[in-house]
C-alpha cells in the first residue's frame, strides 16, 4: 500500500485535504492525524472491520481497546449508554482536551472497537486538524497512539512514518503534539471515579470537579496487580537500549549514573543519558540529552518520546535517566519513563 503524506496548517487545515481523509475513513481506511496528545491512527468506529486493520497495522494485541474521539460531547449518547453524571460536568470542565472517559458502550459500540469489553473509552480532542477530521469523517473516530506497539509513542509525522509508511492509507502532519503524553484516562462505569492511565490533567484538578478520584493502584506499584486498562499491562513506550532510572539526591545520582556509564564504556556500550539543564554538563556519554529545567514538567513530557526514539536511531545501548518530581503532572512523566525502563529503578 503507498502511503498518502500530506502537509496541513496545525491551526487551520486545507478544506480539501481534511475531507480527502475523511472520506478515507468513511470508507474504511486508515489516516494518522495530530492531537494535542500524540498522534492517533484513526478508523472508522461504528465498523469493526477499521478496528480489526487499526490492531493489524499496529502490531497490537486486539484486547487491547482503542479511544473514540467525538467532536462533541453529545455524541457520546451514540457510543455509549447509561451515561452518568460525572461524564457531563468533567466534560464541561476539561473537553476539548487530554482527557479519556470510560463509560458503559453502548449496543451499537462494536466489541472489536472497544477489545471486548462493554466499556467505551470516549475523548474530545482540542487540535484542531483531529476536530476537523472527526467531523468531515462521521463523528466517531476510534484511535490508539499511532506507533507500531511496543514503541514509543509518535508525537511528530516523521515518527509515525517510521513506523507506519505503506502499511496505511494516508499520514496528515500538522506539526509536532505540544503536550507529547498520552491523555489522562479516567474510568467512570463503576464505583469512585479511578485513574487507569494519568496525563496532563492532574488527578487534583479531577478532584476539584468531582471530589475524590481514586489511582489505580498499579500505577505507583506494579505488584498490586492487573492494571485496569488492557494497555497498561504490554511493556510499553520502550526504546530499545537497556534503561534504569536512578532516583535520590542530585549529586549521588550523578556520582552512580557516571559509574554505571564508565562501566558500560569499558564494554565498548553506546550510552544515553537523559538529564536536565541543571545537570548536564556533569556528563559525558555518545548522548546526554537534557529535556529542560528541572522544575519544568511539561517541557520534559513533551520531549520524551522524541527523546528515547532518538536513542534508538543511534544505536544506544544503555540508558541512563534522573527521575523527575511525581507531584501534579510530573506522575504521569514518571508513569511514561517507568513503562520505558520495565519498572528498573536504582534507588542511590
Ligand atoms: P492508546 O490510545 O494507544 O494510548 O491506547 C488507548 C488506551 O486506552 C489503552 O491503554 C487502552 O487500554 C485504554 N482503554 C481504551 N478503552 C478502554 C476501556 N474500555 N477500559 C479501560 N481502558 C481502556
Ligand atoms: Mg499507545
Amino acid at each position: 500500500m503507498i502511503t498518502r503524506f500530506a502537509e496541513v496548517d496545525p491551526v487551520s487545515p486545507d478544506p480539501k485535504i481534511i475531507e480527502e481523509a475523511g472520506e478515507l475513513i468513511r470508507n474504511g481506511g486508515l489516516v494518522a492525524f495530530p492531537t494535542e496528545t500524540v498522534y492517533g491512527l484513526g478508523g472508522d468506529a461504528f465498523k469493526a472491520e477499521s478496528s480489526k486493520k487499526i490492531y493489524a497495522a499496529k502490531g497490537r494485541p486486539s484486547d487491547n481497546p482503542l479511544i473514540v474521539h467525538i467532536a462533541d460531547p453529545e455524541a457520546a449518547e451514540k457510543a455509549a449508554s447509561d451515561i452518568p453524571e460525572t461524564y457531563w460536568l468533567l466534560a464541561d470542565a476539561f473537553w476539548p482536551g487530554p482527557l479519556t472517559m470510560i463509560i458503559k458502550k453502548s449496543e451499537a459500540m462494536p466489541e472489536e472497537t472497544t477489545g471486548g469489553l462493554d466499556t467505551v473509552a470516549i475523548r474530545l480532542p482540542s487540535h484542531p486538524v483531529a476536530a476537523a477530521l472527526i467531523k468531515a469523517s462521521g463523528g466517531y473516530i476510534a484511535a490508539p497512539s499511532a506507533n507500531a506497539s511496543g514503541r514509543p509513542s509518535p508525537t511528530s509525522a516523521k515518527h509515525v512514518k517510521e513506523d507506519l509508511d505503506g502499511r496505511i492509507d494516508m499520514i496528515i502532519d500538522g506539526g509536532s503534539c505540544s503536550i507529547g503524553l498520552e491523555s489522562t484516562i479516567v474510568d467512570l462505569s463503576s464505583g469512585k471515579p479511578q485513574i487507569l492511565r494519568p496525563g496532563f490533567i492532574t488527578k487534583e484538578m479531577l478532584e476539584d470537579v468531582l471530589g475524590e478520584v481514586e489511582l489505580d493502584p498499579t500505577l505507583l506499584k506494579p505488584s498490586a496487580g492487573r492494571p485496569k486498562a488492557p494497555g497498561m499491562r504490554y511493556r510499553h513506550y520502550a526504546p530499545q537500549g537497556e534503561m534504569h532510572i536512578y532516583i535520590g539526591e542530585q549529586q549521588a545520582v550523578s556520582e552512580r549514573i557516571n559509574s554505571e556509564l564508565d562501566k558500560a564504556k569499558a564494554y565498548g556500550k553506546r550510552c544515553g543519558v537523559i538529564c536536565t539543564e541543571e545537570t548536564r554538563d556533569k556528563y559525558e556519554a555518545d548522548s546526554v540529552v537534557s529535556v529542560g529545567s528541572r522544575d519544568d514538567v511539561k517541557g520534559a513530557a513533551a520531549e520524551i518520546y522524541a527523546v528515547l526514539r532518538d536513542f534508538d536511531d543511534k544505536g544506544i545501548e544503555v540508558i541512563c535517566s534522573e527521575a523527575f518530581s511525581e507531584e501534579g503532572y510530573g506522575l504521569a512523566l514518571m508513569n511514561r519513563l517507568y513503562k520505558a525502563c520495565g519498572y528498573q529503578v536504582v534507588r542511590v
